[in-house]
């Protein structure tokens, strides 16, 4: 989009300009002007004036005497080693004065020298505003000394604009969001049949997942001109700032409608008001302003308010009901599908060799962000700079996205034999209990080379398909597969390591889960005790029970995860033969693919059942 920002300062460099033009009119012009004007004689002349008593009134500095004459006139001249120079003045009627050089009443020089100033900098200021309004056509210049106006960017629309075709996959959104540009283009139909059009929808969905890229979109397609403010920007120093802005913003959007309003963390203003002693005003009256803009502009017109959240749970009610943003269009991370579409939208723009498995790339990519995916390919295409070719591999796309996941490579980090040794063993534990358990092959990938995130291997779990529903059963096996790598290490070494902190959050995680929402408990059945507050956040969540139920609920964790430990313990321990081979494998050869894997467990099975019969 060619985006046409206004000309604008930030306020401060007025106010700094201002101060500096200040100080140089008081050290500078200010002297000039007001300072009388001292005539240098010297001292003959001096010594003739007193003698004629023309000196009316005297005063001896340190290096000079300055004296005036009856008429008004300043006079200064040189000191002598004048021994009865006093006696003579004294003789002459001069008058002794402290302060010859007559001073203005402090007010006065007040108002000159500081205030005058500032008038002349305002005037000049509203001048060049008025020039540059002009110029612009009307409304920019409004914006230069203008206090608590909106800082809205205006973009213009573009005929290079951005389309529902740079949005790849996203195909619920931007049905949902396409009945909105439909009407942007012909608001007649809607009108006719007496259909209102929704004000505003609510983006909402993980960050990076395309929210800000869609309302984009739906400019581009309407061809209309699109406002992007973020909600963190409402929220001011002083009380009434923001809801200035929000005026603003508002009268703005209905000059030019039709057009898009996009509201980026709208939860920065639109969080609950929860009505705590010492909430935050500003933001209350900010938010009260907004829901009163909503309900106070004429949706016909054809302004369209979107706005994003990834926390839709912390936003007011006020804020979701009909009216205002009563429509929701969920932004989800991308399915395996829309992974390798957006891929192919972000390798468009970069030169790449032909016939790249981008389908190979999505799904070693999974649970990747529309953002990350984009910086894959940016990232692969750096690589491929760095290694001095023209075009962008498959290897360089396959290695981007474990940069972008576990972070680069740490080429001159040596691991003692000892440690790779255990890392292999503990990797290859987490995937032949999942093999054991599933009877596939559990994972894409696993590396053991140490990365800059920390990670000391790495497993590229296999896409599990679309998988909406998880059984008790799955949640259970899952629980074992993370607990495999802490199992293999007590079997084989007889010794734990710190190398299991990150699976031991996550099967805690699970477990707790399967307890407290999920219901899979037989002792607690279903009842919730734990809501989920930050669902695209992390999803943190708080408890909801009493306290001797919280205790309950750890011990019930606690034995749940022992009993999948115990059941990882044992699959490693029946098949000792095939761990030790695939440990040894990957710690010789340091990646291991999915189908080697499967390979070679197949074929250390195959050996163990015939070894018998041979026998
Ligand atoms: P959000 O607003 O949801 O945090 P953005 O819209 O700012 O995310 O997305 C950031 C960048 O990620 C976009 O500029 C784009 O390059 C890329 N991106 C995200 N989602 C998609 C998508 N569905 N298709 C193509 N590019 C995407
Ligand atoms: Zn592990």
């Amino acid at each position: 989009m060619n985006e046409v920002k206004k000309p604008k300062q930030p306020l401060i460099f007025y106010y700094l300009l201002a101060v500096v033009a200040i100080i140089l009119f008081n050290s500078l012009i200010a002297p000039m002007l007001f300072s009388p004007k001292v005539t240098e004689v010297d001292y003959s002349e001096f010594m003739r004036m007193t003698e004629d008593k023309q000196v009316k009134e005297v005063m001896v500095e340190d290096n000079q005497i300055l004296f005036t004459d009856g008429n008004g006139s300043f006079f200064k001249t040189g000191l002598m080693d004048d021994k009865d120079l006093t006696q003579r003045l004294y003789a002459s009627g001069a008058k002794f004065s402290s302060q010859i050089v007559e001073q203005m009443s402090p007010l006065l020089s007040l108002l000159i020298s500081w205030v005058l100033p500032l008038i002349v900098m305002i005037a000049l200021g509203q001048l060049v505003s008025k020039k540059l309004l002009e110029k612009a056509g009307g409304g920019a210049g409004s914006m230069m000394f203008g206090m608590g106006k909106s800082n809205a960017k205006i973009y213009v629309k573009s005929t290079s604009g951005i389309k529902f075709d740079d949005v790849a996959g996203e195909d619920e959104a931007k049905e949902i969001l396409s009945e909105i540009v439909d009407f942007l283009h012909n608001p007649k139909k809607y009108e006719e049949i007496g259909a209102k059009m929704p004000k505003g929808a609510l983006l909402v969905g993980p960050p990076g997942t395309g929210k800000t890229l869609l309302a984009k979109a739906v400019a581009g397609e309407a061809n209309v001109p699109f406002f992007s403010i973020s909600g963190s920007e409402f929220v001011e120093m002083f009380v009434g700032m923001g809801a200035a802005k929000v005026r603003d913003l508002f009268k703005q959007a209905n000059e030019k409608a039709p057009c898009i309003v996009f509201i980026d963390e709208v939860d920065a203003i639109g969080g609950k008001r929860d009505g705590r002693i010492g909430g935050n005003d500003e933001r209350e009256q900010t938010l009260n302003q907004l829901l009163t803009e909503m309900d106070g502009f004429d949706g016909s017109k054809g302004v369209v308010i979107l706005a994003a959240t990834n926390r839709p749970e912390s936003l007011d009610p006020a804020l979701l009901r009909p009216g205002r943003f009563d429509r929701r269009v969920p932004v989800e991370l991308p399915d395996l599908a829309g992974r390798e579409a957006i891929l192919k939208v972000h390798a468009k723009n970069v030169q790449t060799q032909k016939n790249i498995d981008y389908a190979a790339v999505a799904r070693a990519a999974s649970g990747a962000s529309g953002a990350e995916l984009a910086n894959i390919v940016n990232e692969a295409a750096l690589r491929a700079v760095r290694d001095g070719r023209r075009l962008v591999t498959q290897a360089d796309l396959e290695e981007s996205v474990e940069v972008i996941i576990a972070g680069y490579q740490k080429k001159n980090r040596v691991m003692s034999d000892k440690e790779k040794m255990v890392v292999a063993y503990h990797e290859i534990g987490h995937a032949l209990v999942a093999a054991k358990q599933s009877e596939s092959a559990p994972v894409h990938k696993i590396t053991i080379i140490p990365r800059t995130s920390g990670a000391l291997g790495y497993t590229m779990q296999v896409e599990e398909g679309e998988h909406f529903l998880l059984t008790k059963e799955e949640l259970e096996n899952k629980i074992a597969t993370l607990t495999g790598g802490r199992a293999a290490e007590a079997l084989i070494f007889g010794q734990i390591t710190t190398g299991a902190s990150n699976d031991i959050e996550q099967a805690t995680r699970l477990a707790r889960a399967m307890i407290t929402r999920y219901g899979m408990s037989s002792e607690f059945g279903m009842v919730a005790m734990e809501q989920l507050t930050n669902q695209y956040l992390g999803g943190d969540t708080t408890l909801a029970c009493s306290a001797e139920t919280a205790n309950r609920i750890d011990e019930v964790v606690r034995s749940l995860i022992a009993a999948q430990y115990e059941k990882a313990y044992s699959i490693l321990q029946e098949n000792a033969q095939p761990l030790h081979t695939l440990a040894k494998y990957l710690y010789e050869h340091e990646t291991i693919t999915g189908e080697e894997f499967m390979d070679i467990l197949h074929r250390t099975q195959a050996q163990i059942a015939a070894a018998p019969a041979q026998a």
